[in-house]
C-alpha cells in the first residue's frame, strides 16, 4: 500500500513509538524488530531480544492452562505457516519474570511476489487491575493500596467483601473468595535475605492481578498471604479461576538482584453463601488452605 504522498519514514515513526508492542521474526523466528512499546509492555529492550528466537525462553507464552505455545500453537508460527491473522488472550513473562496478561494479534508479512517472509505480532497490555487503576483517583488509592505489592490492601478488600455479601442476599449476585498463601515463603526470607521476600510478594502480586478476570478482586491479606474474590456461580467457576491462579504463579519466577527462584502458591477458597458473614466465609476458605498445605502444597482445595 505506497502512498507517495507521505514521507518514506512515516510507518516506521509510528511502529516505532506506539504504546502496542510490535515484533517482527523471520520465518524461522529470530526476532529482527522490536519496538518501544514492547519494552514498556515485557521489560526487554531491542538489544537482549533482537537476533534471538522468540521461543528461547525468553516470553515463554502460556495459555490459561499453563501450556506453552512456544513449541506447540505459536500464533505467530501459525499465522506465518498458513497467512491467517490471529487475535488471542495470552501470559508472556516479563523480564521480572512475573507473568502479565497481553492481548496479542499476528499477521504474516509478504513480499512483492506473494510469499510469506515474515510475521509481525502486536500487543497489548490486558491486566484488568492496571486499566481499573489508572482511573482510580491517586489519594483515595494510597489510603486503599498495599505500599509494596500496589494491590488493593486489607481495608479496601474488607469494604469491598462487605459489598459483595449484601449483594449476594439482597440480588443473588454469587461470588466465591480465595485465600493464596505463598508456600515456603519463610525459608526464602530466611535464605535470601527480606528484600528477596519482598521481591516474591511483588511478583506474586503482578501475577495475581493477570489471572484474575476484570470484575474480581485481588488484594494482599496480609503478611504472605493475598485474598480474592472472584464472580462464580458454583464451585466450578471457583476452582478454575483457583487452579489458573496456581498455575500461573507456578509457571512464573522471581528474580532479583542477579538471583531467579521459583515460587508457588497454595489456594483454598468457598463459595459465598447468603447467611454467610466475612468471618464465616474466611474460616472456610482459611481451613481449605490448611487442607492444601497439609495435601503438599502447590494445590488447591475449594470447598463448599
Ligand atoms: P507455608 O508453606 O506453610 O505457608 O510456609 P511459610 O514459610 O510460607 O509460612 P509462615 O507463615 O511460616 O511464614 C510466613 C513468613 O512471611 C514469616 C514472615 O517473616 C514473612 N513475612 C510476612 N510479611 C512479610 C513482608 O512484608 N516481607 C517479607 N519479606 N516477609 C514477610
Ligand atoms: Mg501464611
Ligand atoms: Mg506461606
Amino acid at each position: 500500500m505506497a502512498d507517495n504522498s507521505l514521507p518514506r519514514q512515516f510507518h516506521k515513526v509510528i511502529v516505532d513509538n506506539i504504546a502496542d508492542g510490535v515484533y517482527f521474526v523471520e520465518p524461522n523466528r529470530t526476532i529482527r524488530y522490536w519496538n518501544s512499546g514492547a519494552e514498556k509492555i515485557a521489560g526487554y529492550g531491542a538489544a537482549e531480544v533482537v537476533g534471538k528466537r522468540c521461543y528461547e525462553n525468553l516470553l515463554a507464552h502460556v495459555d490459561a492452562q499453563g501450556n506453552s505455545l512456544c513449541l506447540s500453537v505459536c500464533p505467530l508460527a501459525a499465522s506465518m505457516g498458513d497467512g491467517e491473522t490471529r487475535d488471542v488472550t495470552i501470559w508472556l513473562r516479563h523480564r521480572d519474570g512475573y507473568r502479565k496478561p497481553v492481548r496479542v494479534r499476528t499477521a504474516a508479512v509478504r513480499n512483492e511476489a506473494g510469499a510469506i517472509v515474515g510475521g509481525v505480532e502486536t500487543f497489548s497490555d490486558a491486566s484488568a487491575v492496571v486499566r481499573a487503576a489508572a482511573d482510580a483517583d491517586q489519594a483515595r488509592r494510597d489510603a486503599l493500596t498495599d505500599e509494596l505489592t500496589g494491590v488493593p490492601n486489607r481495608r479496601m478488600f474488607d469494604n469491598a467483601l462487605r459489598i459483595r455479601l449484601e449483594n449476594l442476599a439482597r440480588y443473588g449476585w454469587e461470588f466465591g473468595l480465595l485465600v493464596v498463601d505463598i508456600d515456603l515463603f519463610k525459608a526464602v526470607n530466611d535464605r535470601y535475605g527480606h528484600a528477596f521476600g519482598d521481591a516474591v510478594l511483588i511478583g506474586v502480586a503482578h501475577t495475581l492481578e493477570g489471572a484474575v478476570r476484570a470484575g474480581d478482586v485481588v488484594a494482599r491479606w496480609g503478611g504472605e498471604e493475598f485474598a480474592v474474590l472472584v464472580e462464580a456461580s458454583d464451585s466450578a467457576g471457583l476452582n478454575e479461576t483457583a487452579e489458573r491462579v496456581r498455575i500461573l504463579v507456578a509457571q512464573s519466577e522471581v528474580r532479583h538482584d542477579g538471583l531467579t527462584l521459583p515460587v508457588q502458591v497454595s489456594v483454598g477458597g468457598s463459595l459465598a453463601s447468603p447467611t454467610d458473614t466475612p468471618e464465616s466465609l474466611f474460616g472456610r476458605a482459611d481451613a481449605a488452605l490448611y487442607t492444601a498445605k497439609n495435601q503438599g502444597r502447590n494445590r488447591i482445595a475449594i470447598v463448599d
